[in-house]
């Protein structure tokens, strides 16, 4: 039976790609940027336009209304009632007279008190609206109202209506004023300031659009290096633009991790090469041990020679992969300390004394200075090994006649521990990689037993889980210095206060 296969992945469709596309192009920061200021402006804009437009409103109505109230005052010089009928009185030889009484009537509507139509003009807006009811309730009003109305020329027009008392007659006077030419400059920019917006704000896209991209290129270029990087061009760097500004910045930032990355890198590189060369260097000489005796041995105490020899490799080449195997453990967080607070004073001495007979033998000064009581937190067994690392590091680099100098102190809220011995020093450019793993100086000659360059590392991961830190300080030919510091040990402290045996 044919089952529709519902997991096959389907091709995505052409238009499912474009919208991906479009998506992700909308979230790059130059889309945001030029959206964002364009939407700013934009508003920016329309709020300008259209405060301009009320402020240009309310003082068009504020003159239209000072217009009616004054043309309100000038019908009463010209009108008269004769009964009950509206009399025009002026010289009709005078022109100022006669223009000033066509222009009042221009748009006016006289009505007595019952509401029936005395005299409209042929311009009063929408007249049909000036029901008898309506003019009846003009009539009444306290005192004339204004009302806005638009006409069926499309046109704004402001209209005073209300009583008109004359004499013992009362009234109703509408005068209208229409809008359009007041300020009709003023609303002609408005209108083209409306329509030329959208051009407006099409070009400021296009110019923050630009902008953005310009902004962005240093960015963009610091994106397309870091593209190129990887661990064979650890090496380049990107030069900043000397414009000191936050790009500028991120562009040594950026080179500060690479260098910090190259540094890594090299050592990670180091160590494969030297952790393959200490183990290939025991490998080989097993492998030539046994083959001459393969070839050579002829008897079964040959046969026990060539092999007793290649299990001291054996046994080295274990000590080196049980080494490295826990420092591997150690540095990955796998090895938990056993923090208990204990007198480091006692821990040291113990420690140094077991050089005391070998430090003679080899004509060594061994001198040991600790305060009487010196608590730490502190793993027993770790810092046993620390020290014991230290010590036999300056047991084994010391000559006859030099000097070893263990010390213990109070620093602040620290405890300093000092290996110092009169031996041959290490030179200044092996210092920064001493405390590598595998890393030792192989220029320094003598017959001594060089270990397989581990025990620093040790030392300083100790030191480091600590909270801690060991420092180096030496120079060729004159002894060196080893300073471990570990937070000392609150006597308040809650824990179990152990004696290091
Ligand atoms: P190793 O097992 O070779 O001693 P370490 O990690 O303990 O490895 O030391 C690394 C290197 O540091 C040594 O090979 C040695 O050259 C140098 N070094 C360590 N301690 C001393 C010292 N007290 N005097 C001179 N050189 C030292």
């Amino acid at each position: 039976m044919n089952r529709p296969d519902t997991d096959q992945q389907q091709p995505s469709p052409p238009h499912a790609e474009f919208w991906q596309r479009l998506k992700t192009s909308a979230r790059s920061m130059r889309v945001r940027l030029a959206f964002g200021y364009v939407l700013l402006v934009t508003i920016l804009l329309l709020a300008a336009g259209l405060i301009f437009r009320a402020a240009l409103d309310n003082s068009i109505e504020r003159e239209a209304r000072a217009l009616l109230t004054e043309r309100w005052g000038a019908v009463r010089g010209y009108l008269t009632i004769s009964e009950g009928r509206p009399i025009w009185v002026y010289e009709p030889g005078d022109s100022v007279q006669v223009d000033a009484v066509n222009r009042l009537r221009l748009r006016l509507l006289i009505a007595d008190s019952n509401g029936n139509l005395l005299e409209i003009s042929d311009r009063f807006p929408l007249a049909d609206l000036e029901t008898r009811e309506a003019l009846r309730a003009a009539a009444v009003l306290a005192e004339p109202a204004f009302e806005s109305r638009t006409g069926g020329n499309g046109i704004d027009y402001l209209i005073r209506r209300g009583p008109f008392p004359h004499r013992d007659t009362l009234l109703v006077l509408a005068l209208a004023q229409p809008l359009e030419g007041i300020h009709r400059e003023s609303r002609t920019v408005l209108r083209w300031y409306f329509w030329t917006l959208p051009v407006l704000i099409a070009l400021l896209g296009a110019l923050s659009w630009q902008m953005a991209g310009r902004a962005l290129l240093p960015l963009r270029q610091l994106s397309k290096a870091a593209e190129i990087v990887s661990s064979e061009t650890l090496s380049l760097r990107i030069s900043p633009r000397g414009a000191r500004d936050e790009v500028d910045a991120l562009t040594v930032q950026f080179n500060g991790m690479l260098d910090r990355l190259e540094r890594s890198f090299e050592r990670v590189k180091r160590f494969t090469i030297d952790a393959s060369h200490e183990l290939r260097t025991p490998i080989t000489a097993i492998r030539g041990q046994l083959e001459v005796a393969l070839i050579t041995a002829r008897t079964k105490e040959e046969y026990r020679a060539a092999i007793e020899t290649a299990m001291e490799d054996v046994e080295r080449l274990s000590k080196i992969v049980r080494s490295l195997l826990l420092l591997s453990q150690a540095e990955s967080g796998q090895v938990a300390l056993q923090l208990v607070l204990v007198d480091l004073s006692t821990a040291v001495r113990e420690a140094a004394a077991h050089f005391d007979l070998p430090a003679a033998a080899k004509g060594l000064k061994l001198s040991v200075v600790v305060p009487g009581n010196c608590m730490a937190l502190i793993d027993p067994i770790q810092f046993e090994r620390l020290a014991m690392n230290l010590l036999s590091n300056a047991f084994k680099y010391t000559r006859p006649g030099d000097s070893i100098t263990v010390t213990l102190s109070r620093f602040e809220s620290d405890v300093i521990f000092t290996v110092a011995d009169t031996g041959p020093g290490i030179a200044a450019k092996h210092l920064p990689f001493i405390f590598d793993r595998f890393y030792r100086v192989r220029d320094d000659g003598g017959d001594v037993d060089k270990g397989i360059g581990l025990g620093l590392s040790f030392v300083q991961w100790i030191a480091q889980a600590h909270g801690g830190h060991v420092e180096v300080r030496s120079t060729e030919g004159q002894g060196a210095a080893f300073a471990v510091s570990l937070p000392a040990g609150d006597s308040s402290n809650s824990l179990r206060v152990l004696p290091i045996d």
